[in-house]
Formats: structure tokens, C-alpha cells, sequence
């Protein structure tokens, strides 16, 4: 005899539920609990989706009033914590590369922080207290109570969605676009079934239950597939990061400096700006290390780093070439820029290096600039290394600067 096949809502939403359950599990034993903040972000929120899924279930058959908010309060939470995902991934919850303490007003807040993210965050956590709130407080009217869960929800769903659209960080597009799309399908189904249970009577309830039901499957396997993407782009991202800098400073290292400074010169060459290119060395350095050890060296090019960080100005390119060797590229600037640099960082060092270090620290600089015919980076990095050797030459601690010429000259 042929077994009836069952496809009704309470049957789908088991199986979205164990689905969630699979997942989240299989989430957890693949990507582990060293993860970054914003995928374990995803593991609380698909344990929160898969507890709302439990409550949702069982409210069915057991203590509906007390366990359908407590199922709204998961699902929001869950929404809530993707939508927290997203906004790390996509660089809305980054800070920006100034001290914040510092600062009364964040810097152009709009790129930085992304309000349109900040706008959905506060949205979102007002409706996470709201919808079960909401729930529980029209408890005398079901019908309210139909139409503000499912309306609640689809918001939610909408504004977890547009998070995925302006990214401000570069992110996969397919991924974002998949989820953006299975979470507005999804709202779309919720906000039908909610019409279709406050006005459209019992006939058509069966039909959008099914569509919910279903909705609710397909968009968590899409959604499943597009957060996978996403964090193998993360982790992309991550590698791509530690391949470019340097472990002890945290500056870029020689190929994370050379592949941003090619782009730099080759801006400067196209639009015909001027750039100005500065190598600088520790002076005596070797010694350093015989006399105080390596552990100190290293504090020593630790400090030597923040100093550069905290003098160049924003837009100029920073890196650790090897050893204690340093190379800045002072975007837009003329040759003269590099003299005010050079005081600046040379009187920071001065003052810094015997209060933090307990001996003076100084270094050699060579200068080279962008003239008319260059053509490759190479040889403007070969004048200025070419003018840090006439500094080490002239008795070092000083700035030598490349002439438009063949020319040196020692400030
Ligand atoms: P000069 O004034 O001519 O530049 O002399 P110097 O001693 O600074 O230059 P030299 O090239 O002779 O020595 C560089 C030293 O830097 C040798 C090396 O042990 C040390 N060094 C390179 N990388 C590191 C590092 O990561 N940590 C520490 N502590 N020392 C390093
Ligand atoms: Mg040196
Ligand atoms: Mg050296």
C-alpha cells in the first residue's frame, strides 16, 4: 500500500530544523571554535535559528503562548547575529585607522562606519526586543498577533538583506547577491502568508503554509551555500593579509609594499603628480643587537615602526623592505615634502628611543623622486637606495636626497 506523503507545514519546518541543526554542526567540526568573530557570529546565530526552530515546533502541540515568542525571540536573535556577520565581513564594523579615543566625531563617518549599516543595527535590535514583546502583548487578539509576527520577521529579513548590498570592503559579489535574494524571497513569502492569514481566508491558508514552508527550506540551503562563501572569502582575505605583512611590526612587508607602491607610481605616472620616494636604515643597528640583544632590537624596530606609522600623513605607504630597513612612498608630495617628514620622524625618534629604549637610536635616509621618462618603480627605488648609501657615506644620521639629475644632496 502506498505511504501518503506529508507536505505540511509542521513537517517542513521539522525538516528546516534539522537541517539547521545538521549544519550547525557541520559548521562547528569544519571551521572549529578558533574562528573569527564574525563566523562564530554564524554559529550562534544558526544555534539561535535552530532553538527558534525547536520552540516553533513544539509551541505547535505544547504552551503556545509561552513557546511562539520564546521561537520570535530565537528567530530575531538569529536575523539579529547574521546581520552582525555581515556587517565584520563587509567591513561596516571595522574602526578607522585613527585613534577613535582621539576623536570627538568619527572621521567621514559615512565611509567609515557605513550608517546605513548602523541605521538597519538599530532597527534590528529594537525589533528584536519588539517582535516577541509585541507577541506577547497582543495576546488577546490572534489575529495581531499573526499579522505583527510575520510582519516583524519580514522587516528583520529585509534589513538582514540590504546589509549585503553595499559593501565597504571587497567581498564576493555572487555570495551576496545569492543571500540578499533568498532573504527578500523569504520576506516576500512571510508578508503573503501574513496577508493571506489576516484577509484572505481559510481556503488559501494551506497554499501559503506550503509556500512558507518550502521558502523557509530553499532560502536556508541557499543561505547556507552563500555563508560558506563567505567565510572561504574571509579566510582568503585573512591569508592574503598575513602574506603582505611583516610578523613583528605589522607593517607591510617588501611584496605587500612593492605591490601597493607599483600602483601608486603607476597613478602618479598616469595623471602626472609628483611622488616622492624615501628609503630609510637604521644606523648601526648590528650593534643594537651585540650590546642590548635581539629581544631589544626587535622592540627597538617595533618602535622605530609606530614612529613612521604615527608621522606619515594618510595616504602614504609604509613597509619593512627586510631587516631594519624601512621605505616610505609620500603620495602627491614634491621633494621637499621628504625634509619635513624626516623632522618629524627624526625629532619623535630623538625624543622616543631613549625614554622607551634606554639609548639613542637614529637612522640614514635617501630620497628619490618621480622625474619625467621613468618608467618602472625599480628605478626610483635604485636612486633613492643610491642616496641612502651617500648618507651612510657622509657619516650617517642624515637625509641625502637624489637630484632631478645624477646629483646628490646632503641636508
Ligand atoms: P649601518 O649603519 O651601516 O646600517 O649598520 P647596521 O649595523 O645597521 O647594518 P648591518 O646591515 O650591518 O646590520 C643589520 C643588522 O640588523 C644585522 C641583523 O642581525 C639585524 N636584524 C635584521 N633583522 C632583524 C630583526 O628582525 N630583529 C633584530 N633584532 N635584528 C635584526
Ligand atoms: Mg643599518
Ligand atoms: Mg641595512
Amino acid at each position: 500500500m502506498p505511504v501518503p506523503m506529508l507536505l505540511d507545514l509542521p513537517t517542513l519546518l521539522v525538516i528546516a530544523t534539522a537541517h539547521v541543526g545538521v549544519v550547525s554542526l557541520a559548521l562547528l567540526a569544519i571551521i572549529g571554535t578558533g574562528a573569527s568573530a564574525a563566523t562564530r557570529c554564524v554559529q550562534v546565530a544558526l544555534a539561535a535559528l535552530l532553538l527558534g526552530g525547536i520552540a516553533a515546533i513544539t509551541a505547535g502541540s505544547l504552551w503556545t503562548p509561552v513557546l511562539a515568542p520564546v521561537a520570535l525571540l530565537f528567530f530575531s536573535l538569529g536575523l539579529w547575529l547574521l546581520h552582525r556577520a555581515l556587517g565584520s565581513w563587509l567591513g561596516h564594523r571595522s574602526r578607522p585607522p585613527t585613534n577613535r579615543k582621539k576623536l570627538r566625531k568619527p572621521l567621514r563617518p559615512g565611509v567609515y562606519y557605513g550608517l546605513d549599516y548602523r541605521w538597519s543595527e538599530r532597527c534590528l535590535r529594537l525589533l528584536l526586543v519588539a517582535t516577541p514583546l509585541g507577541y506577547l502583548l497582543g495576546w488577546a487578539s490572534p489575529a495581531f498577533q499573526w499579522g505583527w509576527s510575520h510582519l516583524c520577521l519580514a522587516a528583520m529579513l529585509v534589513l538582514v538583506a540590504a546589509a549585503t548590498l553595499f559593501p565597504l570592503r571587497h567581498m564576493g559579489r555572487a555570495w551576496r547577491w545569492m543571500l540578499c535574494g533568498c532573504l527578500v524571497g523569504l520576506a516576500l513569502v512571510l508578508l503573503a502568508r501574513g496577508l493571506v492569514g489576516e484577509w484572505g481566508g481559510a481556503s488559501l491558508l494551506p497554499f501559503a503554509d506550503l509556500a512558507m514552508a518550502l521558502a523557509v527550506n530553499l532560502a536556508f540551503v541557499t543561505a547556507m551555500v552563500a555563508l560558506l562563501a563567505a567565510w572561504r572569502d574571509e579566510a582568503k582575505a585573512r591569508l592574503h593579509t598575513l602574506a603582505m605583512t611583516d610578523g613583528l611590526t605589522g607593517l607591510l612587508n617588501r611584496r605587500g609594499w612593492l605591490e601597493r607602491a607599483e600602483g601608486m607610481f603607476a597613478n602618479a605616472v598616469r595623471y602626472q603628480q609628483p611622488l616622492t620616494l624615501m628609503m630609510l636604515d637604521i644606523d648601526h643597528f648590528k650593534r643594537v643587537n651585540d650590546t642590548y640583544g635581539h629581544e631589544v632590537g626587535d622592540t627597538a624596530l617595533k618602535l622605530f615602526a609606530r614612529l613612521l606609522r604615527e608621522s606619515r600623513r594618510t595616504g602614504d605607504l609604509v613597509g619593512r623592505l627586510g631587516g631594519e630597513e624601512f621605505c616610505i612612498v609620500l603620495a602627491n608630495t614634491h621633494r621637499s615634502a621628504s625634509i619635513g617628514f624626516d623632522l618629524r620622524l627624526r625629532t619623535m625618534l630623538h625624543q622616543t628611543a631613549e625614554k622607551e629604549l634606554g639609548f639613542p637610536l637614529d637612522y640614514s635616509a635617501g630620497v628619490g623622486v618621480l622625474k619625467d621618462g621613468d618608467s618602472t618603480l625599480s628605478g626610483l627605488i635604485a636612486r633613492a637606495d643610491a642616496a641612502l648609501y651617500e648618507a651612510k657615506k657622509a657619516g650617517r644620521g642624515q637625509l641625502v636626497q637624489s637630484g632631478g639629475g645624477a646629483g646628490l644632496t646632503v641636508i
